[in-house]
């Protein structure tokens, strides 16, 4: 279960949050042994998160929103997979939509980033998924499998077996609109099917299939009984402890 803050909170809120999560997830009342929880907050907070997590020895990962496409250099503004590295990062999010229609990220510089994550050691959170009009066109499948072949290309089959791919359609993203189950498990399953197609059984296996848009405690159920899918990338819902805590434990 991965959180994306987004450009959200200040600093202190920031600390605070994974504070308060540390403290739920820690409630015995509930076993959140079998969920990988994993947060995404801007840069600036990295460094606090990282002296939280490993001070405290917290049971949650930390993942930054985003890298830049190139090693090191001359980059004003730009962050590299390397110092991410050492911030002790466990996942990059490459592609979100928000990076795509913003800022013009095609799949060639997801792939990029999502290289670069992976020879820092850092696991890519590859997000894919269709817009309203390609939804409406029913060409969601086929555009979403383009985007994982495009953002996958020349990645090792034992690392696309480590990958995390997050299907969101777009539509569904921060509207309130949640994709129904079946929608999720259609595509989720044919993005397996992809992976299993072009780099084996083992890799279509082990990769992670997250889905995201307008998750909440109360859908999250539906959406986790999908055989084809494995997690949630959660947005909003993720900036409260409590509700991306009840998110966490959607088995319970
Ligand atoms: C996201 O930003 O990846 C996301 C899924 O947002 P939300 O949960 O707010 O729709």
């Amino acid at each position: 279960m991965a959180g994306n803050w987004k450009m959200n909170l200040n600093h202190q809120e920031a600390v605070v949050l994974v504070q308060k999560l540390a403290w739920t997830l820690s409630d015995k009342k509930h076993d959140y042994g079998q969920v990988e929880v994993v947060v995404a907050p801007p840069y600036v907070d990295l460094r606090s998160v990282q002296t939280l997590v490993d001070g405290d020895r917290l049971r949650i990962g930390y993942s930054a929103q985003d890298v830049s496409a190139h090693e090191s250099g001359a980059y004003t503004g730009e962050v590299s997979a390397a110092m991410l590295a050492k911030l002790g990062c466990d996942y990059v999010v490459v592609g979100h939509s928000e990076r795509r229609e913003m800022h013009g990220e095609d799949d060639a510089v997801v792939n990029t980033k999502a290289l670069r994550t992976l020879a820092a050691g850092m696991t890519p959170i590859v997000c894919v998924g269709e817009g309203l009009e390609v939804r409406k066109a029913g060409r969601h499948v086929e555009h979403t499998l383009d985007q994982v072949d495009g953002s996958l290309a020349g990645i090792d089959p034992e690392q696309v077996a480590s990958l995390v791919i997050a299907y969101e359609p777009v539509w569904a993203i921060g509207t309130g609109e949640v994709a129904t189950p079946d929608d999720a498990q259609e595509v989720c399953a044919a993005i397996r099917g992809r992976v299993r197609d072009t780099v084996g059984a083992d890799a279509a296996e082990s990769v992670r299939l997250l889905y995201g848009g307008s998750v909440k405690s109360s859908n999250v159920v539906g959406i986790m009984d999908q055989p084809d899918v494995d997690g949630a990338l959660v947005g909003g819902a993720s900036l409260d402890p409590a509700e991306f805590a009840a998110i966490c434990r959607y088995y319970a």
